[in-house]
């Protein structure tokens, strides 16, 4: 049983203040949706969890399992069970997926994995989400489609196993085949039990497929509204609207 606990996070960038007191708990078994229109902050919030430098954190907490998350390096970070998926994920020149997949989850667990197991444990994960067996050579995100990126994202997640997977736009740029395979993926990955999920999207087209237990609307770097999953039908229907004038007036 893991808790990710944010606590009144106040982030900037630079001198300009993006997050304003965000206050979030995750636990292990939930997942969590969090929706909310373009530059609302949502990136920030997982950036600023993660442990990006461009983003200072200016006042408020946040604890997994009780441990102050940001005293940590980005690298302590994944070791205490913290996992982001990157809205866009950056390109490893040199580096395969098999030795950049291998070295994280050396990094994460602390010893390396055999050849031998990680080979059958990275083919089993690839099979599960359909990728081309060739793609374990290819250079890390280098010339990767959209869909493959997700897909690769969804890889790391099911070898890693992280305590909370925080996924940003993991459904962006993705047609309704990948849009599938993906979140299949990630509700295979769930069904486990042993993770919490916050699941970052503009749009509430991923929400049919994974089904989030709490729905938090995001605006103007604040949570403005929260509820069950019937929040998304109801962002669905009318939109964000009402929750930018609401926040422009906070
Ligand atoms: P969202 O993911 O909801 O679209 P972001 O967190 O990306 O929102 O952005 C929120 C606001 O913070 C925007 O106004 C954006 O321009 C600003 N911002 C985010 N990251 C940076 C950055 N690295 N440098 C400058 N401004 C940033
Ligand atoms: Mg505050
Ligand atoms: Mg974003």
């Amino acid at each position: 049983m893991s808790t990710l606990e944010i606590r009144d996070l106040h982030v900037a960038v630079g001198d300009k203040e993006i997050l304003r007191g965000v206050d979030l708990t995750v636990r292990s078994g939930e997942t969590h949706a969090i929706m909310g229109p373009n530059g609302s902050g949502k990136s920030t919030l997982a950036y600023a969890v993660a442990g990006h430098p461009k983003y200072t954190i200016t006042s408020g907490s946040v604890l997994l399992d009780g441990e102050d998350l940001l005293e940590m390096s980005v690298d302590e970070r994944a070791r205490a069970g913290l996992f982001l998926a990157m809205q866009y994920p950056v390109e490893v020149p040199g580096v395969s997926v098999s030795n950049f997949l291998r070295s994280a989850i050396t990094a994460v667990r602390g010893e390396a994995p055999k050849l031998r197991d990680f080979a059958k444990e990275l083919k089993s994960g690839m099979d599960a989400l359909s990728i081309d067996p060739a793609f374990a050579q290819r250079n890390t995100n280098e010339g990767f489609s959209g869909g493959e990126k997700k897909r690769h994202e969804i890889l790391q997640l099911e070898l890693l196993k992280p305590k909370i997977a925080v996924l940003d736009e993991t459904d962006s740029g993705l047609d309704v085949d990948a849009l599938r395979v993906v979140s299949e993926g990630i509700n295979r990955f769930r069904a486990s039990g042993d993770t919490g999920v916050l699941l970052i999207t503009h749009y509430t087209r991923i929400l049919r497929y994974v089904k989030p237990d709490f729905v938090h609307v995001f605006a103007g770097g604040r949570v403005v509204e929260e509820g069950g999953p019937e929040l998304a039908d109801k962002l669905e229907n009318e939109g964000y609207e009402a929750y930018t004038t609401k926040a422009a007036s906070a």
